[in-house]
């Protein structure tokens, strides 16, 4: 090869050249077969491709697949092995998340610390996760053994997706052909909806229920929706029963999720339960000096523990911080320095605010709880399933915003601050004595301070 390859794209041309001259294929059987795959990405010595159909899929495998892999080792100078999904099932997302970078130029030689990285090997551990850890590690080994499901649970920015994504990984590793499907529970959930909308049920329970193993993240999400509850139970019971592995994670404990059924959280709790705590000082160290060494930058004990005992409860943070001075590193090209660590901690914090949670928001969350338009919510209508959803999003507007009693009777409809303070009032009195109430009321409050 002549020519430098500095694209994804020249990649594929590259090897689909290499694939008919050296094997003499047709240009039909080429336009026909290979035309309709596409190269997604190359990961670690995987190439990742699709294509629409299973059928295809079954034919490209069988008539190409080791001539067409022997084209990309040829071409990339390394030794591959493919991975082609077919799109027919969705919801097989391929567990590496990919931001436009991967496409980028220089693609190949600079391995993204964002994407590819969620791996075992890049995974510190300590005690406050070495026990998620050999838990994980043990599942992507030995699938299906003693630990399904395995629930893994803790805070944001802990190492939970984290883990997901290492054990895709060595399971893919140690059988390229496993059927892994990871998925985030607010995907699963949309997906419901859409098949509901689209009466496509069965294809949604197919594309889950044919996993060999099955990833869900962010379970806590299964809050307040009883029809995904309901089907994911039936999924969880197929997969189980057929002896697949399923692997969760989630903010808080089954026991925690509020509204969660009492046989999904039998299910939940019936594998291996497990916590990831934020780190100690040593490992949050250790988790520093990793995330610079991927980055090829050297920081001293003494920036890093002071960027170490700055910031203790979250490992997005200590991430984001070494982020900002290797960006520094690279404009400057001095070693990281104590002020540079203690802007970017500074820059951190004020990024960290939570943004205010808008009205909008608010009202889109109580509209779906209780099934009531956000115009009849804002209408002054005292029809009950209305006033009470009204109610709802007075009170839990106060609780996550500063705005007073008069501007929340402003903002729904014009109602003055004496109306406000009933509605508080009244939502309090049903959360004391209704558990189901006060549980429906503080999920809304949590998802939505979880996503602002
Ligand atoms: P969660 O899913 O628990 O919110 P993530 O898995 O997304 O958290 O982790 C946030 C970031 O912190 C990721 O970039 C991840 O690589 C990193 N991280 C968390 N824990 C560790 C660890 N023990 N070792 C290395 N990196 C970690
Ligand atoms: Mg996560």
């Amino acid at each position: 090869m002549s020519e430098p390859i500095n694209s994804i794209y020249q990649v594929w041309i590259y090897t689909v050249q290499y694939l008919q001259d050296t094997y003499q294929f047709s240009e039909t059987a080429i336009d026909m077969w290979i035309g309709c795959l596409s190269l997604k990405s190359i990961e670690n010595g995987i190439v990742y491709l699709e294509v629409d159909t299973d059928f295809r899929k079954n034919i490209i495998e069988q008539q190409f697949g080791e001539k067409l892999r022997q084209s990309f080792s040829h071409v990339l100078g390394f030794e591959v092995t493919l991975n082609i999904v077919s799109t027919e099932r969705r919801p097989v997302i391929d567990p590496v998340p990919r931001t436009d970078d991967s496409f980028g130029s220089n693609f190949f030689f600079h391995r993204n610390v964002e994407t590819g990285d969620y791996t075992f090997e890049n995974f510190i551990v300590g005690n406050s996760n070495h026990f998620a850890h050999a838990a994980a590690m043990a599942v992507a080994t030995h699938p299906a053994g003693k630990y399904n499901p395995l629930f893994i649970y803790g805070g944001s920015g802990l190492g939970k997706t984290h883990l997901l994504y290492a054990i895709c990984a060595r399971i893919r590793e140690n059988n390229p052909h496993a059927n892994i499907v990871y998925t985030k529970c607010e995907e699963m959930t949309n997906d419901f909806i859409q098949a509901v909308r689209d009466q496509t049920i069965p294809e949604f329970q197919a594309a889950y229920r044919s996993a060999d193993v099955l990833l869900v993240d962010d379970v806590q999400f299964l809050a307040n929706r009883k029809g995904v509850q309901e089907n994911f139970f039936h999924t969880f019971e197929t997969l189980h029963s057929a002896g697949k592995q399923i692997v969760l994670t989630s903010d808080r404990p089954p026991r925690e999720i509020e509204t969660l059924s009492d046989r999904l959280r039998s299910r939940f709790e019936m594998g291996l339960t497990s916590d990831v705590q934020p780190p100690d000082f040593e490992t949050r160290v250790a988790i520093i000096k990793h995330k610079a060494f991927l980055l090829h930058m050297h920081i001293s004990d003494e920036v890093c523990e002071y960027i170490a005992s700055n910031l203790k409860t979250n490992v997005r943070q200590l991430e984001g911080v070494v982020k900002t001075i290797h960006a520094q590193y690279m404009i400057g090209g001095n070693s990281p320095t104590l002020a540079m660590a203690q802007n970017a901690i500074r820059d951190m914090r004020a990024l960290a605010q939570p943004t205010p949670v808008t009205i909008d928001l608010i009202l889109s969350e109580v509209s779906r709880t209780f099934n009531v338009t956000t115009e009849n919510i804002c209408s002054k209508s005292r029809n009950q399933p209305i006033a009470r959803a009204r109610q709802v999003a007075m009170y839990v507007t106060r609780q996550i915003t500063s705005l007073n009693l008069k501007e929340i009777g402003q903002k729904f409809g014009g109602f003055d601050h004496t109306t406000v303070m009933h509605a508080l009032r009244k939502v309090d009195d049903l959360m004391m004595n209704d558990p189901s109430f006060k549980n429906l009321v503080n999920d809304i409050v949590k998802n939505l301070s979880e996503n602002s």
